[in-house]
């Protein structure tokens, strides 16, 4: 057994103080580790990633996904299916659950909507339930034809399962950031936020028409949070999560040119981010992701009109929160929407401290510090703003399923 004391318990919703928390360990001896202050937290859910196996595995893979995101403090992650052949098949999906047995974090699997993405015709969306998918999404599409939409939508509904779309009106997508001042001062070609609530107000009038539940996915613009408050209050069933770049960075920061800056939905203007900060207040946003999107160096060393979309960001989702919750969000509410929150959105174990075994957990010291680096990252990818910049607050240990899967040097003696 051992025991950390005078630890702060996070049990999904509050902080509780000073307590003292215990944990099985296959080893017999008793030991006792004082933590002072340190931050006990449920594993982190992260809903929205790409772990880029199978197929791209020279970005990320199972194992380098998942150990990424055990070093940020998270053990549940959604797999997206835009991988090298899409998760399209009930084979995709055993296989790549297969693969996930070894994992350092718990892999859920999200089933593609149509074939290849391709938007044309369903996948196997029934067997793929049956296989244990957790939603459908042509992530990274937008799926056009809105008949066949319509028609996802009442599968998923008959299966009990969610849609979880990226919403991309098709003629008015194609910029490399938000339509606006910034984009016009840089001269980059820009997608004006319409492209993103066009598409959100077609799912919305097809979920209140199929009655699936419809999850918008990495929200970014002032109308997207408005169309789905609306709709929420009009009791559809339409719930959304943002990314937590989008809550630190805007489209000011574009400034340099940084391909690791560059991400689809792209960072909101100033007026677009405070809209988001208002849906967190209020409840329209219901979790946080960090679409976790790994690009190889070499991928990303290009200028930025020729750059791929994505930001790598399981190892600093602690740290950025933690920045959130400097510009006026209680610390408590971001927490729950990367725990409890998410949970109970999906129906799902987890998010919560009920018990402290089997352990799953993170301990989080908010007063140390720490660099991503190549050495210090485990991603395979580096394509991040953060990458040698000094972060407030580190993970020191993380627990899954009993077993410890990530633990600095302190740890390595259990
Ligand atoms: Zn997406």
């Amino acid at each position: 057994m051992l025991t950390l004391k005078g630890v702060k318990v996070f049990n999904g919703e509050e902080f509780i103080e000073n307590k003292d928390f215990h944990i099985e360990l296959s080893s017999q001896e008793e030991k006792e580790l004082n933590l002072d202050g340190m931050w006990i937290l449920p594993g982190l859910i992260d809903t929205h990633t790409h772990l880029r196996d199978p197929g791209q595995l020279w970005r990320e893979d199972v194992y380098s996904g998942t150990k990424a995101a055990a070093h940020g403090g998270i053990t549940t992650v959604f797999a997206m299916p835009n991988t090298t052949p899409t998760i399209d098949t009930e084979q995709a999906v055993i296989y790549l659950k297969e693969r996930a047995k070894e994992a350092s974090a718990d892999v859920k699997i999200v089933g593609a909507i149509t074939k290849g993405r391709q938007g044309k015709e369903l996948s196997e969306m029934g067997r793929m339930a049956r296989a244990g998918v957790v939603g459908f999404s042509d992530d990274g599409a937008f799926l056009n034809d809105s008949a066949l939409a319509r028609h996802a939508m009442e599968y998923a509904y008959e299966l009990g399962l969610p849609i979880i779309s990226h919403c991309e009106e098709q003629y008015l997508k194609g910029g490399h950031m938000r339509e606006g001042w910034y984009s016009t001062l840089y001269g980059v070609y820009p997608t004006p936020f319409a492209a993103e609530s066009i598409a959100i107000a077609r799912e919305i009038e097809l979920s209140y028409l199929t009655k699936a539940h419809v999850h918008i996915a990495h929200i970014s613009t002032k109308r997207s949070v408005e169309l789905i408050r609306h709709a929420k209050a009009d009791g559809i069933n339409v719930t959304c999560d943002v990314c937590v770049h989008h809550l630190l960075f805007t489209d000011k920061d574009i400034e340099d040119y940084d391909t690791s800056k560059k991400i689809n939905p792209p960072f909101p203007t100033e007026e677009d981010q405070k809209a988001l900060y208002e849906g967190l207040e209020d409840g329209t946003i219901d979790a946080i992701i960090t679409d976790h999107a790994p690009y190889a160096v070499h991928e990303k060393e290009v200028e930025f009109q020729a750059a791929p979309f994505g930001i790598i960001g399981f190892e600093t989702l602690l740290n950025e929160l933690f920045m959130v919750s400097k510009r006026g969000i209680k610390i408590e509410k971001l927490l729950s929407l990367v725990t409890s929150k998410p949970a109970k959105l999906y129906g799902m174990d987890g998010g919560t401290i009920e018990s402290e075994n089997p352990a799953d957990f993170t301990v989080f010291d908010p007063n140390d510090e720490w660099i991503p680096s190549p050495q210090t990252l485990f991603s395979k990818s580096r394509n991040t703003p953060f990458l040698n910049k000094n972060l407030k607050g580190r993970v020191l240990a993380t627990f899954h399923d009993g077993k410890k899967v990530y633990g600095d040097t302190k740890w390595k003696l259990m």
